[in-house]
């Protein structure tokens, strides 16, 4: 498949989990494609992974919640491949506990990696989509951020600010030809959710019309139709891949 050929992809937070589907299902679809996470380690395999499929990429490491880091990360990509063409913000963290117990850390952190750092690398790669014209930037949210949850006052504070940062910026980037999006993923299969007991993945999957919960290869599939030519009329969208949980 080459309906990503000769485009250039930056995946936040893609040495494992869901971005590394994202970074994998790009790659197959002939993107060039820049692995971006703090681990290097995990980071380095992915892209080589991705080498090793015929395909360019190269691993930046870059802790997205630092605005320098997030710079260097953006001028490594144009220094290497000239352009940036989809961005997907995908890094996010989670400290979960009751409100009434979070420490301050525990807001700040997750606040600065998943809603500041979506900012900063949207602010660095928008001044180089905006050269060019174009450019589609995917945010990953989650229905948390539409619902809330217990347990989650920072997490869902973070993934609700980035539906409001997703729609600002696709107003403001809509004259220059960048469309931005948001997914909002609901129960994923992960490492995180493979943690869970069976009775608890049943009581989840009671309030899931759909009876299962989703792949990463779900989210993938759905960020790749957002940054194609198929959705260029879409813009300051949030599409839920939730098995109908938030419908
Ligand atoms: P993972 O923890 O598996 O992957 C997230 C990646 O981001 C990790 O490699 C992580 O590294 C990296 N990361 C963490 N902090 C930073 C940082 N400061 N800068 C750059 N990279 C960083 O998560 P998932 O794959 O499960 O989730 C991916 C996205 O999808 C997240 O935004 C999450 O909130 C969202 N999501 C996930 C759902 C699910 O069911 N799994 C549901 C809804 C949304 P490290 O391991 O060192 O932390």
């Amino acid at each position: 498949m080459s309906r990503f050929k000769e485009k250039v992809v930056l995946v936040t937070g893609s040495s494992r989990g869901i971005g590394k589907v994202i970074a994998m299902s790009f790659a197959d679809a002939g993107a060039a494609v820049v692995v971006s996470d703090v681990l290097a380690e995990e980071g380095e395999k992915t892209a080589r992974e991705i080498r090793e499929l015929g395909n360019q990429s190269i691993f930046v490491q870059c802790d997205v919640s630092d605005s320098q880091d997030v710079n260097g990360m953006i001028a490594k990509t144009v220094d290497k491949f000239g352009k940036i063409d989809v961005l997907v913000n995908n890094a996010g963290i989670t400290r979960d506990t009751l409100m009434i117990r979070m420490k301050d850390e525990d807001w700040e952190k997750v606040l600065n990696i998943n809603l500041k750092g979506a900012f900063y690398c949207t602010r660095a790669a928008a001044k180089e989509m905006m050269k060019k014209r174009t450019g589609s930037i995917v945010n990953i949210s989650s229905v948390v951020g539409l619902m809330g949850n217990l347990g989650q006052a920072n997490y869902s504070a973070s993934k609700a600010g980035l539906i409001g940062l997703t729609k600002s910026a696709a107003k403001e980037l809509a004259p220059r030809g960048i469309t931005v999006n948001a997914v909002a993923p609901g129960f994923i299969e992960t490492e995180m959710t493979q943690k869970l007991s069976e009775q608890v993945k049943e009581t989840y999957k009671k309030v899931i019309p759909l009876n299962c919960f989703g792949a990463p290869q779900d989210v993938a599939n759905t960020v790749l139709f957002l940054a194609s030519e198929n959705a260029k009329y879409i813009t300051g969208e949030v599409i839920r891949v939730d098995g109908g949980m938030r419908m």
